[in-house]
């Protein structure tokens, strides 16, 4: 396992601000006090006989009984526990490289923090700090105690509970949450069965599977089967002649259940093909990749009605807990990964693409790209998968991310050169 930092741009509110602000000065009053204390400790030949711990205690727990530092109270208390922790780690790396217990330069004495430097307060888990699920959404919010929800730009997803975090506030006045997080070490190349998924509105998904030990390569379209389509058109059918019924007649409450029956119906037919398709894919596979669809911000767009049509949310859920309970792993990559626009074979940017066009020719290495196969490969890419995908010879991401029938072409071109 290593510690590895997350750190997002954060917009506290007014309010938020003004308490932080105390916070902030409150962790560097106590870190300050503490600093104060063991320079008189120390001059007064007494810094042996009194333990750090014993200093940390005066300046927060015995401090807050006093009149004059009564208002740390009104902080959250793990901040300022962190603080004195920085401020007596600050003095054990100075005595350490003092006493060359410590290798590299020798430390200074510690000093007292100003307010014109940069201000921080950090929260760990005991402090019951909280990243809120906010998933599928652009915006995070973390929960700090005394603080209230404070909102962050989510540019990447946090792979797990972090277990500290820290809010900062720049000299230029800019707020950043800083989380850390326990991330396990990748190691060499596991030969496992991988399939990435790029979920879509045209077709549901596609997904493309390699299998580095096999050296094989397979890929797939899969579409809604023919009963659920032949259902949805019925569907519409009969809501648009539902609402040519006058209201309030018998024959509009008919149409009314029957379109209700339908859209049950349709609803049991999706999730069935969801759950098959789930579980095939989890049955066969030791790691999937799919991407984090931006399904709030989606729902707000033109798109929403097919998003919703297309179940994608239940169809990950779905996908997640099957894997969840036979021990394969699942992988999501942030939202802004730009899948859809790069080709996948040589990494030429090929610029933003509207829906309608499927597939284009890169202008790097002269590939026919298929938009829903080309998107899945960086996804699996941009899971940090590359050497897996290496792992099955050179020519597998053109193998995988070709249109139909480039296959061929190439291999002309190849025979003439
Ligand atoms: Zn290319």
């Amino acid at each position: 396992m290593a510690l590895k930092r997350y750190r997002y741009r954060a917009y506290p509110t007014g309010g938020q601000v003004r308490m932080l602000a105390r916070t902030f000065g409150s962790c560097r009053v106590v870190f300050n006090d503490f600093v104060i204390e063991r320079q008189r400790l120390y001059r007064a030949g007494l810094h042996k006989d009194v333990s750090f711990a014993e200093t940390a205690r005066l300046v927060t727990t015995l401090a807050k009984q006093t009149p004059e530092r009564a208002w740390l109270g009104e902080v959250s208390a793990v901040p300022l526990q962190q603080a004195v922790d920085d401020a007596s780690r600050a003095y054990r790396n100075f005595f350490d490289s003092h006493t060359g217990k410590r290798k590299g330069r020798r430390m200074g004495m510690p000093s007292r923090k100003r307010r014109s430097h940069r201000q921080a307060a950090r929260s760990t888990a005991n402090a019951r700090f909280k990243v809120l699920d906010t998933n599928g959404s652009r915006w995070g919010k973390v929960r700090l105690p005394k603080i209230g929800d404070v909102r962050f730009a989510r540019s990447r997803d946090l792979p797990s509970a972090p277990s500290s975090v820290t809010v900062v506030l720049e000299p230029d006045g800019t707020y950043w949450v800083s989380f850390v997080v326990d991330e396990p070490t990748r190691e060499a190349v596991p030969a496992v069965k991988v399939a990435a998924l790029d979920l879509g509105l045209t077709d549901l998904a596609a997904v493309v599977s390699i299998d580095p030990e096999a050296g094989g390569t397979t890929r797939e379209k899969v579409t809604n089967p023919k009963h659920l389509r032949a259902a949805q058109r019925r569907l519409s059918r009969q809501q648009r002649a539902l609402s040519r019924k006058e209201k309030g007649s018998a024959n509009r409450t008919k149409a009314r259940i029957k379109v209700a029956r339908t859209h049950r119906k349709v609803r049991d037919l999706r999730a069935d093909h969801h759950h098959k398709l789930a579980r095939r894919l989890v049955t066969n596979h030791d790691v999937l990749v799919l991407e984090t669809l931006f399904l709030v911000g989606m729902g707000r767009t033109r798109l929403a009605k097919s998003v919703h049509d297309a179940g994608l949310g239940n169809l990950i859920r779905l996908i997640t807990e099957k894997a969840e309970s036979q021990g394969r792993t699942v992988l999501r990559i942030g939202q802004w990964e730009p899948t859809t626009q790069t080709c996948s074979v040589c990494g030429t940017p090929g610029g933003k693409k509207p829906l309608s066009i499927r597939e284009w020719t890169c202008g790097g290495c002269q590939t026919r790209l298929d938009r829903d196969y080309n998107a899945a490969v960086n996804i699996m890419v941009a899971a940090g998968l590359a050497e897996t995908l290496n792992a099955c010879g050179p020519g597998v991401r053109r193998t995988l991310a070709c249109a139909v029938g480039d296959e061929a072409g190439t291999h002309r071109s190849e025979a003439a050169a």
